[in-house]
């Protein structure tokens, strides 16, 4: 019902970037090569994401707004495990409960457009499309004005969509993705699959100059990625972007073990840039966590923090630092 969507959306559609990251993650679970992005006012008045990934048939589109439609996966046990980033088959559903969505789809032939409005479908016909899937959302929280209170000022909610987006670009460097705020090109990746890079577009080509590439693995864990010098740091801990298995996700411990790898090369206060990715098998990750709150527990997590640290220790000193 659209009731209980709109309850889904409460939980899964907090703020406008909410949306981004389910739209986003839906693209790149569609196998896109390159994902535009485009906003208007922080996301409130449009939001329009155009993949060229598979598309929808048009006999599975209706579907794929219904609640647990997911053509993924059904077992959350099974979220670190396979590459699709959505699972639940609630997100589509749950944004049109709460807004108004056009999506015009293709999966090679003939298209097909539906528009759907507080979650009611108004319309669906066959459309002009090349392949792939072009989603906009407008007017989100049209009809919860409670939320639409509870949001902070479009500056705050736009740095939260620039946030996500750059995670996911983090996360996918073989995806081009751009992003553009009221027609003003925010963001590119080159979509090569060179990490280096896409650190590059997010903070700045000089910034990825300064960059180290570490590399370290033991029986458990695979940890690569990136870190900058001890020169490049910020007052923010907010440009740490931890990756597992390809999912970008908040774990204290080994926020920590980062920012120990340098010791007192750090001034109090001082953070590093870095970008580490980590692969391990999906059994040492506890997904026993709300899955959108990207905080995600993991077994022999001090063994983890160790390699961690070690390998941006070691590459710091390697350089003489
Ligand atoms: P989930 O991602 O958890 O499966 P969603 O509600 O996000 O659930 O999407 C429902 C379904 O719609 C997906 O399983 C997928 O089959 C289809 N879908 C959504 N967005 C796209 C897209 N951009 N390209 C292709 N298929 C899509
Ligand atoms: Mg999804």
């Amino acid at each position: 019902t659209v009731l209980a969507d709109q309850i889904a959306a409460g939980e899964v559609i907090e703020r406008p970037a909410s949306v981004v990251k389910e739209l986003v993650e839906n693209a790149i679970d569609a196998g896109s090569h390159e994902i535009d992005i485009l906003v208007a006012e922080a996301g409130l008045k449009s939001i329009e994401v155009i993949d060229d990934g598979d598309g929808i048939a048009a006999d599975q589109l209706e579907l794929a707004f219904h609640r647990h439609a997911t053509s993924k996966i059904t077992d959350r046990k099974d979220l670190f495990k396979v590459h699709s980033l959505g699972f639940r088959g609630e997100a589509l559903p749950s944004i049109a409960s709460i807004a108004d969505v056009e999506m015009v789809t293709s999966t090679g032939g003939e298209g097909q457009v539906i528009h759907i409005a507080g979650g009611k479908v108004i319309s669906q016909k066959p459309a002009e499309a090349r392949r792939g899937t072009d989603i906009t959302v407008k007017d989100l929280f049209y009809n919860v004005p409670a939320r639409l209170k509870y949001l902070k000022s479009l500056n705050t909610e736009l740095s939260k969509i620039v946030d996500i987006v750059n995670r996911l670009a983090l996360g996918h460097p073989q995806i081009q993705i751009s992003l553009t705020h009221n027609n003003r090109e925010l963001m590119r990746t080159a979509g090569r699959g060179d990490l280096r890079q896409v650190i590059g577009s997010i903070y700045g080509m000089n910034k990825a100059g300064k960059m180290l590439p570490i590399d370290s693995a033991d029986a458990d864990f695979k940890v690569s990625g990136y870190v900058s010098l001890p020169e490049l740091t910020r007052a923010s801990r907010n440009y740490m972007t931890i990756l597992l298995n390809g999912r970008y996700i908040k774990n204290y411990q080994l926020t920590k073990a980062i920012i120990a790898g340098y010791g007192s090369k750090l001034m109090v206060g001082r953070y590093p840039v870095a970008v580490v990715n980590l692969e391990m098998d999906p059994l040492l990750v506890d997904v026993n966590v709300h899955p959108t709150k990207q905080e995600v527990r993991i077994s022999k997590e001090p063994q983890l923090s160790t390699i961690i640290s070690t390998a941006i220790q070691e590459q710091l000193s390697q350089q003489n630092l």
